[in-house]
């Protein structure tokens, strides 16, 4: 086989993933993490339509089911902290759903456990420079000694290195849509199990939730905001951001900023997507976030991850390691379903962040008749939310690359 070594920066889902499949098919991973380990934290995610088949190939689907949120429900409240409105997950059926959701964190954790037999870890450090030749590319460190890979993955999320290294500026390919997100472990004050507590103000949403088997509660905040100038690597910084936005906000928002200040896990990012034209470079090619991600307001940054791993590693391994056949035939399976997944990113972001009062006077009005509604109108309305959303989430071919797979996925649902 061409092509054998594989540096991947970035031990997320989608570094993980490629470099358990690269594994798989006999290629000779190391992956580079800046952090000094596996990062956990961030909000709960999902896992639909490809990507179950993928996780399911991976023989992962039963643990991940196994660690699923097993949310309830969410209710809104107003400021003094009394709920005008409940929603159910079994108002819409969503337990019946193929769907998993899962931490972010413990699903990368999962993953790692996965990815362990002849993949090189590196952690606490980063690529500085990277130069290709005809035959192989030569990379440089921020620590550890230079060296040499046939080919290199960028799988170091929204912000990536390796994009800006090999690619261009971060400003060329993201696409703003006029807001942040934070995210942060909390004490669990309000005693929550499996269900979330929501308060909405203009332009801005705050929400608590602990999942099944968490001692500890995670805070969202989510706001309207042009991009503001900061260091990402400030969290000082960006904690300031937050406390002037919602300082002056009622409900338990002093409560859980005076938490964030020794939160173990605090996450602070643009709502954006990143848009580029083509995937590869070279011998760099481009995974997950750092080539689409699609914003958290699509739900599907994991699977587009996991997906696109399977699909980049089984493409190398059909092309017996050959690149460029390999990476063209990646972004061509890959396109139309990182087109979908983006698109409900942006219809999905209108609605997510009320900014007006009137705006939220017709949510409010909406979130107290839903449960009253008859149950074929609800019905209706969810079909319709979930074929969108289902439509996106299986639209590529999960090919069968060389039978690589250690099936698993018996159960259907959350195993709870
Ligand atoms: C701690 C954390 C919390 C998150 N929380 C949320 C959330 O709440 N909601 C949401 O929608 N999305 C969240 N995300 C993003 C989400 O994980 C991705 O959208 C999705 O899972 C796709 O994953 P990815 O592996 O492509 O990118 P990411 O999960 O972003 O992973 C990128 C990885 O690359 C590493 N990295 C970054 N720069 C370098 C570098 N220079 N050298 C080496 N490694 C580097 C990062 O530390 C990280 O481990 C979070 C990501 C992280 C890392």
């Amino acid at each position: 086989m061409k092509n054998p070594t594989v540096l991947i920066s970035g031990a997320s889902v989608a570094g993980l993933s490629v470099a358990y499949w690269l594994r798989k098919h006999g290629f000779r991973p190391t992956v580079i993490e800046r952090a000094p380990a596996i990062r956990e934290g961030g909000y709960k995610v999902d896992l639909r339509g490809a990507a179950i088949e993928v996780a399911s190939r991976m023989g992962i689907l039963e643990a991940i089911r196994g660690a699923c949120t097993d949310m309830q429900g969410a209710s809104f409240v107003d400021a003094t902290g009394k709920t005008f409105a409940t929603v159910s997950a079994e108002l819409f059926g969503l337990h019946e759903s193929a769907d998993v959701e899962i931490m972010r964190g413990t699903l990368a954790r999962l993953l790692f456990e996965r990815a362990q037999d002849g993949i090189e870890y590196v952690f606490g450090d980063s690529i500085t420079a990277i130069v290709q030749g005809p035959e192989r590319v030569c990379v440089v460190f921020e620590k550890g000694e230079p060296r040499d890979f046939d080919l290199v993955i960028g799988a170091d999320g929204m912000h990536s290195n390796v994009r800006s290294l090999v690619f261009g500026e971060e400003s060329e390919f993201i696409r703003d849509f006029g807001a942040y997100v934070s995210i942060f472990t909390v004490p669990n004050h309000l005693d929550l199990d499996r269900s979330e507590r929501v308060y909405v103000s203009p332009g801005k949403t705050a929400n608590v939730y602990s999942t099944r088997g968490d001692n500890e509660a995670r805070a969202l905040f989510l706001f309207a905001s042009e991009p503001v100038a900061h260091d990402r690597r400030d969290l000082g910084a960006q904690k300031r951001i937050l406390r002037d936005v919602f300082g002056g906000e009622a409900w338990e928002i002093p409560r859980l900023l005076e938490a964030m200040e020794r939160t173990p896990d605090f996450y602070f990012d643009r709502v954006a997507q990143i848009q580029i034209d083509r995937w590869s470079n070279g011998r760099v090619v481009l995974l997950g976030d750092a080539g689409y991600a699609p914003s958290l307001a699509s739900g599907q940054g994991s699977s587009q991850a996991v997906v696109g791993a399977y699909v980049l590693a089984g493409e190398l391994a059909a092309a017996d390691g050959d690149h460029v056949r390999a990476f063209e035939n990646y972004e061509r399976v890959m396109r139309g379903y990182v087109n979908e997944n983006q698109e409900l990113g942006r219809e999905a972001i209108k609605h997510m962040i009320v900014r007006s009062k009137e705006g939220l006077w017709v949510q409010t009005l909406m979130l107290r008749v839903l449960p009253h509604l008859p149950q074929m109108a609800l019905g209706w309305f969810y079909s319709r939310l979930k074929r969108r959303v289902e439509q996106a989430a299986n639209a590529v071919t999960i090919e069968d690359y060389a039978s690589a797979h250690t099936r698993d996925g018996a159960a259907t649902r959350c195993a709870s």
